[in-house]
């Protein structure tokens, strides 16, 4: 069966590339990914694949029922894209100006599409059933996965399992981690209200850019000095707005970052840090502000056992070469969500082929991935969701 799975895995592989182009083609963003979604529950209304559409959003979910009863499994994969001009030469570049399928979503789509085509397929000599949840909004909190967990997507489902293509690490690697593998991901807003006027009389105003410029020196000091060193934890600021002609002292500037943890007590103790010293600066300074943070999506926790039959599978696929515990990634997925409701587990798939010395990072405008580590994932997760079935 397993052998079955991935022959017809291997033929398919073409067409997996031309889905995954296509998509990089026309990338779509967070909660706008309209498109996207109907090429998604067409290719399963083609195969005669029972879907339903607009799950939680535009969240696709279709099911592959096996003629005899078992156990549920789902896989999962999201599929928007980032606010980013896509800067690589290929003949499969975003064809949308500032829009950009720079995180590989387009490869967990083409993944998942194609293995249940494969499995659906198998159907007659599947016990149970296989559910397939195309996730919409994993970019942008509150992210696609809650919203479908609430519209039905893991109903009777007994474990789930997903991943995440990985382009720094070479094609071949399957990495993996038990308890949090991926962090809490927060945004703060801190908006300071001065007193703008002329740029030559500094004296008449309060000018919001030399707060805000002191605030962003002033919060690197939570990690090095507030939190605890042994517990893992990023405050950054990623946008900082003041935009006034060049003799004019800014009126208003608002800074927008982000904070990531694995602790929820560092997470809480860090929200009233910046709070604090935003406080203090400001009353220095006599201006007002206001200061809004809010919470994204939890830490990915990976359950023991659900992680331990992936590593097990992994170990057995003849093209994976390294299989090994990562460090937990300060980056953040609405993964989390799934498993806080049921067991499962979340890796990272290698996506970086052998030529490739220096990978462009994901989230950058030159972001590509080895293709050939689609099909690494789809054996992968096809296989776990077979033995899954029969456990
Ligand atoms: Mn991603």
């Amino acid at each position: 069966m397993i052998e079955k799975l991935y022959e017809r895995l291997e033929a398919h592989y073409d067409e997996m590339v031309a889905i995954r182009r296509y998509l990089h083609q026309h990338p779509e963003l967070s909660f706008q990914e309209y498109n996207t979604a109907t090429y998604i529950a067409n290719y399963y209304k083609a195969l005669g694949i029972p879907v339903r559409e607009r799950v939680g959003g535009n969240g696709v979910v279709a099911k592959i029922v096996g003629t005899r009863p078992g156990k549920t499994v789902a896989l999962r994969a999201d599929f928007d894209a980032l606010p980013i001009q896509d800067e690589k030469d290929v003949p499969y570049k975003s064809t949308v100006p500032g829009v950009m399928h720079a995180c590989g979503h387009d490869g967990h789509t083409a993944t998942l599409l194609v293995l249940a085509k494969v499995l659906y397929d198998m159907k007659d000599e599947l016990s149970g059933t296989i559910v397939l949840i195309h996730q919409h909004a994993e970019e942008y909190a509150p992210g696609g996965a809650i919203a479908m967990i609430e519209d039905g997507c893991l109903d009777g489902v007994d474990a789930i399992f997903g991943t995440h293509l990985w382009a720094t690490e070479p094609t071949g690697t399957i990495q993996y981690r038990t308890g949090p593998i991926m962090a809490a991901a927060d945004r703060f807003e801190i908006t300071i209200q001065g007193a703008g006027g002329h740029g030559a009389q500094p004296h008449k105003t309060k000018d919001a850019i030399v707060v805000a410029a002191q605030l962003v020196l002033a919060l690197q000091q939570i990690v090095s000095r507030r939190v605890n060193p042994l517990q893992p934890a990023v405050v950054s600021i990623g946008s900082f707005l003041a935009d006034n002609a060049f003799n004019v002292i800014a009126d208003t500037a608002k800074l927008v970052g982000t904070v990531r943890t694995f602790d929820e007590t560092v997470r809480d103790e860090i929200a009233q840090e910046i709070g604090k010293i935003t406080n203090g600066i400001c009353l220095a300074a006599d201006c007002s502000y206001e200061y809004t943070y809010t919470k994204g999506y939890p830490p990915v926790v990976n359950h023991v056992e659900e992680t331990n039959f992936i590593v097990d599978i992994a170990k057995q696929l003849p093209e994976v070469t390294v299989v090994e515990e990562t460090e937990p990634h300060m980056g953040g997925e609405d993964f989390a969500y799934y498993l806080q409701n049921v067991k499962g587990s979340f890796f990272f798939t290698g996506a970086k082929a052998a030529d490739i010395t220096n990978p462009y990072p994901h989230h950058h405008p030159k972001f590509d991935f080895d293709e050939k580590a689609m099909l690494i994932a789809a054996k992968l997760l096809g296989t776990a969701a077979l033995h899954y079935l029969k456990k």
